[in-house]
């Protein structure tokens, strides 16, 4: 563990079991002289038996946790306070999501990898998809929280942008059965000051992105891929910005996967030290919006039926 002083976070650079794994799988084997290739010793470990039926999985090289007192800053687009990704290193973020086969097609492709993302979703998908955003979590992904309904905060009021930002936190929380990581994300990436002061206030630790891949103005999956990689060449690291809601994005994923471990990439996973501590308030408007008060509880099929098509 690697403690970064002076500053209000910890990375701490640990995962010794999936990092070797992952070496073992990565690195690609020198090609020795054929005079010496006979006797090369074989492998002390299967490649493949970090991920199963992928031998050319990207895995994760490293997982960081990150000590989110006074609400750091991430993402080099609005926040220059800190740069922990050593070259080539990438964390694949999403946002809007859990929406219907777009999430899960996501969740399938990092699964074919092996590999992790921090995912941002909306308060309300939250709560329409309850089931999807705990398969994000229990695949091991990091869950944060992007306002309940995606609202553009600049100037709007303070009560009205804590609540969006609060709802969004806690609907995440009536989702999962248990709190996610106190990572955010503006909508629309537009930081009111006031609310970055809040969430400092919360330890709740802000995400900008250090590139869009404007995956969301893109009608194909290949104008997704090239985006990315593209962006990322110039970069040579970073923080990417993509959205599990979008189609198109869900369509590209397997083949953005595969062009980054072929480029070399590192896939780094931003881990949250301690999970999100909800507030009660916020927490109770959520059951009461998604339980509007009904009287009578008794299932569909009971009250509604078919008597003629
Ligand atoms: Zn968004």
């Amino acid at each position: 563990m690697r403690a970064v002083t002076a500053c209000s976070f910890l990375i701490s650079a640990s995962l010794a079991g999936l990092a070797t794994a992952w070496a073992q799988t990565a690195r690609p084997p020198a090609a020795p002289p054929a005079a010496t290739q006979a006797a090369a010793p074989a492998p002390t470990a299967a490649p493949t038996s970090s991920c199963a039926g992928n031998p050319n999985a990207l895995g994760v090289a490293r997982v960081v946790e990150i000590d989110t007192t006074g609400g750091p800053g991430f993402g080099f687009e609005h926040f220059k306070m800190h740069d922990f990704l050593r070259n080539g290193e990438v964390v694949l973020t999403f946002d809007d999501g859990p929406w219907l086969n777009n999430t899960p097609a996501v969740l399938k492709a990092l699964a074919d990898h092996c590999t992790k993302a921090v995912f941002f979703p909306i308060g309300k998908h939250a709560t329409y998809y309850p089931e999807i955003l705990k398969q994000v979590a229990a695949q091991g992904h990091t869950v944060g929280s992007h306002t309940w309904s995606h609202m553009n905060l600049d100037k709007k009021p303070v009560e009205e942008a804590k609540t969006e930002i609060e709802k969004g936190i806690s609907a995440v929380k009536f989702a999962l059965g248990a709190p996610g990581s106190p990572f955010f994300r503006f909508p629309v990436l537009k930081h009111p000051p006031e609310m970055v002061t809040y969430l400092g206030q919360r330890n709740i630790a802000i995400f900008s992105t250090d590139f869009d891949s404007f995956d969301f103005t893109m009608r194909k999956p290949e104008q997704v891929v090239k985006s990315v990689m593209t962006k990322l060449q110039k970069h040579g690291k970073g923080i990417a910005l993509m959205h599990d809601f979008q189609h198109p994005t869900a369509l590209a994923l397997p083949e953005l996967l595969n062009q980054l471990k072929a480029g070399g990439y590192k896939i780094v996973l931003m881990k949250a030290k301690e999970p999100v501590k909800t507030i009660a308030q916020y927490d109770e408007m959520i059951i009461k919006d998604v339980k509007l008060p009904t009287v009578s509880d008794r299932p569909t099929s009971s009250v509604v039926r078919t008597i003629g098509e």
